[in-house]
């Protein structure tokens, strides 16, 4: 606590929002609610704002945004070009509002995320933290499904090395400082979730209790999710591939031991007994070295990815305003 802040930091709030047209309005208002109280506690200042980042929504959210950008200075708008993903849109936003702000909060548009801890955070900040984790209290008003994968994710991810706060989302503060640190990770397969606490600056958590969507169906489908999770253990860790080459050298002992038995058989003259097992392990070890493949294949696909370091999105059109709310000059865009 030696080292509080007394500057008033410029707050922006992140949301990424992919055919979100539903909720966003209840999001703005909230959301509104917020950064009015926190100015007004001049916690915050006046030129704080939320960024809404339409990720390539096929839905009226852009429209939303616009019809809510004139009459509502908190409102800006970021629109993506085509449908980048949750992490990019996510880190196109921060990217941009870094620019802006002392701070940045992230939070989903759907309302799921409690956000009378925004002012946790910001307090957080104040006393000194540059990253701020927002941790789920219990996963009650989750399905069984989504609590059961989310889980078992957690549970993998940690023997796969990958250093993650658990329970925790995209919901989180980043200063200025860890958002330049951030804007040095240009990676293809993003997962922010894994990244972050590679930082390393100075964190804290602070806790609430995870509410139902509060419209809309939630934009991650089975499959969307499952390759979340292959993708985020596969950007943070290369333990897989060593539990390959483990299997491998298992294989190659249970095989010099199968070679002695089959060796003996044949002396003692029962071969046509070890048909069974022959055609078992044939199986076995072919469908073994198909996923042996593929997992291999899975990170020189990434490798490739990578290499091609292609932009991960782009910018079409930007709501910001010429003034922000107290004269000074900013930026306008599309
Ligand atoms: N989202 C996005 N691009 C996508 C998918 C999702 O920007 O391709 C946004 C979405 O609008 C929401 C957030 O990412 O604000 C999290 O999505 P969702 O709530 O559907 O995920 P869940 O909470 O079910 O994991
Ligand atoms: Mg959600």
């Amino acid at each position: 606590m030696n080292n509080m802040r007394d500057t008033v930091p410029t707050l922006y709030i992140v949301v990424p929002c992919y055919n979100e047209e539903e909720v966003l309005p209840e999001t703005i208002s909230r959301l509104s609610d917020v950064l009015s109280r926190l100015v007004e506690k001049r916690m915050v200042h006046a030129d704080s704002a939320m960024l809404l980042v339409d990720d390539g929504s096929h839905d009226n959210t852009w429209m939303v945004i616009e019809e809510h950008f004139r009459p509502n200075p908190y409102v800006k708008g970021l629109k993506l070009a085509r449908n980048a993903g949750h992490q990019h849109a996510l880190f196109a936003g921060l990217m941009y509002a870094k620019e802006y702000a002392d701070i940045v909060i992230s939070i989903d548009a759907d309302l799921q995320d409690d956000v009378d801890v925004i002012e946790d955070m910001v307090s957080k900040y104040r006393e000194g933290y540059e990253v701020v984790y927002g941790v789920r209290n219990n996963r009650m008003t989750d399905t069984f499904f989504k609590r059961f994968t989310a889980q078992t994710f957690y549970g993998l991810m940690e023997k796969m090395g990958a250093n993650i706060v658990y329970n925790h989302a995209d919901y989180r503060l980043l200063s200025k400082r860890a958002l330049n640190q951030l804007s040095l990770y240009q990676e293809q397969n993003l997962f922010l979730r894994g990244i972050i606490p590679m930082i390393g600056l100075r964190s804290t958590e602070v806790s609430y209790d995870r509410a139902k969507r509060f419209a809309g169906k939630s934009k991650y489908s089975l499959k969307k999710m499952l390759s979340f999770a292959f993708d985020g253990i596969t950007s943070l860790s290369v333990t897989p591939i060593r539990y390959i080459t483990g299997a491998g050298l298992i294989m190659s002992i249970v095989s010099l031991l199968v070679g002695g038995y089959s060796l003996i058989s044949h002396i003692l003259g029962h071969v046509v007994t070890g048909w069974t097992s022959l055609i078992v392990s044939i199986w076995l070890i072919g469908g073994i070295q198909l996923i042996s493949l593929g997992l291999i294949g899975e990170y020189i696909g990434k490798i490739y990815q990578e290499s091609k370091r292609r932009p991960t999105y782009h910018i079409e059109a930007v709501l910001q305003a010429k003034q922000g709310l107290h004269g000074n000059l900013r930026e306008s865009g599309g």
